[in-house]
């Protein structure tokens, strides 16, 4: 047989996982091997978070350009959509990929093009465009990902399409029908509905974005329903039939079924994890429920040597946690500090209109675990940055230990939630208290002084309400 490559760590998957795990194994003095059988940035960077985002930004300037504004501007609302579709390519994807390559690079870590399945506990096997090659290693870390699920009988083909396709539409479609009423089915259907398309989300559950409560959701779903938007909830797809021209979906609400015709169909309900081409049936790795493999708190599988993260771990499926993940396992293989996983809050967010996040304890998990706490709420429409950006909407809600003060969790609906959130997951990860934050001193006039002016409301002090 052929002689097997000795290598020290390899690292399967280059996305915000894998790239992470090689770039921090690397510092940390490890000689590291990436496989990618892809694009360099997995599915965040290429086809996920990053293209999303753009186009988001995209649909937000373009429904502020055609919508009539209280402030008196008007603009002619006109888009160019192959130049829209260029710039996310080329000005955002790509600079960030290349930027991650460059990053490889510099810290000397081989980047092998191919696809990697396992020989044995120690062997992998590479397939790249001219033959294969095998390799031995020291220590691996599995960082896969996953890519969308079809429903049976609705295959991805022409106008019927997955988030991929989504992101690369020929054209803002006039119509645009989603089955699946989850973050990525929501974001990609609100920004659509801001380029000026109707949107028809069609969910299984009783409610969309699943993880948010309705109390979040409400401004988000009222304002997608007053632009072009519509949900049917409780709803199952059955088939969809296309012509050259359209694709008409039939489902069933209450038992009765219903058809609804559009340009376009994206099919968003759930993602399945890349472990099954990779040949674990030749290792010892146990592999649990939805091809997910099973790992302890320094993200080592069952075969010591081998570790795991992102997408094809428990948990939600987003960047940032294969990317926390990643660092845990490059410090264990390292022996290095912060080996575990000891975070008390991930946050998760909605890049919807009003943006949603949440992190630490939320409704649902104080109601489960039955946690004595106080809540307390502040509304942007008291906020001065927020009416100076005429978007006044939505609240920031902190979830405080009734008997220390000390912030279990929190949810932000509104401007700037994405980034407001990471305040509060500080103050979570560190035990800080109401008191802590609002005897932080937040710039005016701000977006975070919402959070200052929550915690006062907390601590019985509130000066905006
Ligand atoms: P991936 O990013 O999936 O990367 C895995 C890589 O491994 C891929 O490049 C793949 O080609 C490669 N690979 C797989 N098998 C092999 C093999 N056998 N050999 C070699 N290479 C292989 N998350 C967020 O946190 N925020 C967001 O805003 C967000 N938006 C999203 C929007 C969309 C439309 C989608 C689809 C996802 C979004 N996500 C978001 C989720 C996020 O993209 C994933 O959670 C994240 O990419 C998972 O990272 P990962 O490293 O586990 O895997």
């Amino acid at each position: 047989g052929a002689q097997a490559t000795e290598v020290g760590t390899v690292v399967i998957g280059s996305g915000p996982g894998g790239y992470v795990a090689a770039i921090r194994a690397a510092e940390l003095g490890q000689k590291v091997t990436i496989i990618e059988r892809d694009e360099i940035g997995g599915v965040c960077l290429n086809i996920g978070c990053i293209p999303s985002k753009a186009l988001i930004n995209v649909g937000h300037h373009y429904r502020n350009s055609v919508e009539e504004n209280p402030f008196g501007l008007t603009t002619t609302g006109t888009l160019d959509w192959a130049q829209t579709q260029d710039w996310k390519q080329h000005q955002v994807v790509e600079k960030l990929t290349s930027g991650v390559a460059m990053l490889l690079k510099k810290h000397h870590v081989d980047v092998i093009k191919g696809e990697a399945s396992f020989n044995d506990n120690e062997t992998l096997n590479v397939v790249q465009e001219d033959g294969h090659q095998l390799l031995q290693f020291e220590n691996c870390i599995i960082a896969t990902g996953s890519r969308p699920v079809a429903i049976p009988g609705i295959p991805f083909n022409g106008r019927i399409v997955d988030s991929t396709g989504a992101l690369s539409l020929p054209e803002v479609p006039q119509h645009l029908i989603i089955i699946g009423g989850g973050v990525i089915g929501s974001e990609l259907g609100g920004a659509y509905a801001n380029l000026g398309a109707d949107v028809t989300i069609v969910e299984g559950l009783d409610h969309t974005l699943n993880g948010f409560d309705k109390e979040m959701t409400k401004p988000v779903l009222d304002d997608f329903k007053a632009h072009g938007g519509q949900v049917f909830t409780s709803a199952m797809a059955k088939s969809a039939v296309q012509t050259d021209d359209d694709v008409t979906l039939t489902f069933e609400v209450d038992g009765k079924e219903q058809t609804v015709t559009g340009d376009y169909l994206l099919v968003s309900v759930g993602r399945k994890a890349n472990t099954d081409t990779l040949g674990l049936n030749n290792t010892d790795i146990k592999i649990g429920d939805h091809g997910l493999l099973a790992v302890d708190d320094s993200m080592q599988t069952n075969v010591p040597h081998i570790y795991a993260i992102g997408d094809i771990v428990a948990g939600p499926a987003l960047a940032h946690k294969a990317s926390f993940e990643a660092k845990v396992a490059a410090a264990a293989i390292s022996g290095a500090a912060n080996a575990h996983d000891l975070h008390y809050s991930l946050p998760e967010v909605a890049y919807t209109h009003y943006e949603l996040a949440t992190t630490g304890e939320d409704l649902a998990s104080v109601k489960a675990k039955q946690l004595d706490v106080k809540m307390t709420k502040f509304p942007f429409a008291a906020n001065g940055r927020a009416l100076a950006m005429d978007a006044g909407v939505g609240f920031v809600r902190l979830i405080t230990d009734k008997a220390t003060n000390a912030l279990l969790g929190a949810q932000i609906v509104g401007p700037g939630a994405s980034d407001l959130i990471s305040e509060l997951s500080l103050a979570i990860e560190n035990g800080l208290t109401t008191e802590d934050i609002s005897l932080t001193i937040h710039p005016h006039p701000t977006l975070g002084e919402a959070l200052m002016d929550a915690a006062e409301v907390a601590d019985g002090l509130g000066i905006h309400i």
